[in-house]
Order: C-alpha cells, then sequence, then structure tokens
C-alpha cells in the first residue's frame, strides 16, 4: 500500500493515497505517526504555503534516500528551508509548475544558494521567466530574476530525485507552459495553478485561455483517476473525483 505523507504547515497533516480515498486533513500528528508507521510511505512531502499569494511550495522528498526537490519556490525561502533541515531532506533540485512570480520568483536565489538544477516547466513559459523581474517589482517580491532552466520538460517526460519518479503532464491554459507532477504509486499530484479546489485557474493574464486550461483538466487529469489527490497552487488538498463531481469550473455537469 503506497501513501504519501503530507504535512501542511500551520499543524496539520494529510495523509493521502489509495487507501485515504480522500484527502482528509487530520489535525493530530498522532495519525499520521501511526500511518507513517504502518503502509509503506514511498514519498513525503511538506507543503509551505509563502508570499503574500500563499503558494503552496513542497517540498518533497524519498523516505529511503532522504533526497528531494522544492517545487516552486515562490519566495520565503528560509521558511523553506527550515522545513527541509527540519525533515533532514537533502535538495536535489527545483521543479517548476509553471513561471509566474509567486511559484518561481526564488528560483534563481534557490539555484545559486545551494547549487541546484532546475527542471521545468514548459519552454511555453519562457516569456513569463524573462518578464519575472518586472512582474517582481509590481507585485513586491524583492530579488526576484530570470533564470535558466537546466532542463524544460514536456508531457510524457519524468522527474526524479532519490527513488521517486514523477510523471510530467503539460496542462497549457492558465499559462502556456504549465506542468503538472504526478506521482503514481501514491496517486498524488502536484497542480499548481491548473486546479483548485472548487476553481480553476485564472485565465485573464497574458496568454491563458479558459478552454484551453478545461481541455487540459479534462485530458490530462481526470484519467489519471478518481482517486487521485492533488496538491494545488493555492488553498487546500481534494481529489479529482470531488472536483469532476462539485466543481462549478470542469465538473463532469459543465459544458464548456
Ligand atoms: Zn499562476
Ligand atoms: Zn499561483
Amino acid at each position: 500500500m503506497a501513501r504519501v505523507l503530507v504535512e501542511i504547515r500551520g499543524g496539520r497533516k494529510a495523509v493521502a493515497g489509495p487507501a485515504a480515498g480522500f484527502a482528509s486533513v487530520y489535525e493530530t500528528r498522532y495519525y499520521a505517526y501511526q500511518a507513517a508507521n504502518s503502509v509503506d510511505i514511498v514519498m513525503k512531502a511538506v507543503i509551505v504555503p509563502v508570499t503574500p499569494f500563499r503558494q503552496n511550495c513542497s517540498v518533497l522528498w524519498c523516505p529511503e534516500t532522504m533526497k528531494g526537490a522544492v517545487v516552486d519556490p515562490g519566495g520565503d525561502l528560509d521558511q523553506v528551508l527550515a522545513a527541509a533541515k527540519e525533515h533532514e531532506v537533502e535538495i536535489e533540485k527545483i521543479l517548476l509548475t509553471h513561471a509566474h512570480i509567486d511559484h518561481a520568483g526564488a528560483t534563481a536565489e534557490l539555484s545559486e544558494r545551494l547549487d541546484l538544477p532546475i527542471e521545468g516547466p514548459h519552454r511555453d513559459d519562457q516569456f513569463l521567466i524573462d518578464a519575472i523581474a518586472d512582474h517582481g517589482a509590481r507585485f513586491g517580491f524583492v530579488g526576484a530574476r530570470p533564470f535558466e532552466p537546466t532542463r524544460w520538460l514536456d508531457g510524457g517526460d519524468t522527474a526524479g530525485f532519490g527513488k521517486v519518479t514523477l510523471e510530467v503532464r503539460h496542462c497549457p491554459g492558465h499559462t502556456p507552459g504549465h506542468i503538472v507532477f504526478f506521482h503514481r504509486p501514491s496517486k498524488v499530484a502536484i497542480v499548481g495553478d491548473v486546479l483548485f479546489r472548487g476553481s480553476v485557474g485564472r485565465t485573464d493574464l497574458p496568454r491563458g485561455d479558459h478552454a484551453t486550461l478545461i481541455n487540459s483538466i479534462r485530458s490530462q487529469l481526470w484519467p489519471l483517476g478518481d482517486d487521485v489527490t492533488f496538491v494545488p497552487g493555492h488553498g487546500d488538498l481534494s481529489t479529482f473525483g470531488n472536483e469532476r463531481r462539485s466543481n462549478p469550473y470542469c465538473s463532469d455537469f459543465v459544458e464548456v
């Protein structure tokens, strides 16, 4: 039985995976402790909401090797690195879902500080990387600057750390180069700003497109399974099945 143990900064822990069925959020550390000792935990995660946008930056790691990745370092690096240190995670790389400032603003700094490679997003987000210093100045992100991904990612690629392998899906619509990371053994997806609990990513920003976004969700995410738990770029965890039933923008009952 594979599960992922997710800790959300602020004291809540969620155990997600096939047996959990739903991204139940448990208030006590006790449950998480039990789960960690009774099932095969193949990936662990701490979610650190960062920046005034409360963006869900994730530290993911392989419990066997303790090697990990930071997904979407938008800012507040001291908090992110403190979470990694607390769990004794050795950060190997940076992964990016897309290049908006709240997700990628501290990528250059983190990459330089720890000498880390940068994987993702899809190359269609290059225009956002080029503009990231301007966006940073506009939104008060100190020190945001462009960077060069070590490796662009595309749908069908994989990205890994330790013994963990994540599958990559290309999900344009919110941004043209947005990608999603899927951990198949625990059925957990890190979806950035493609999908939220009860909502979807905004499409009024440059090169956003609503119909494209809904098509990405339905063609790239739903086939992964209703029992997939997803970590959105902002807000609470949910499952694809829950959103297919009730999301006002992309449920099975909404025509686009
Ligand atoms: Zn975004
Ligand atoms: Zn965002």
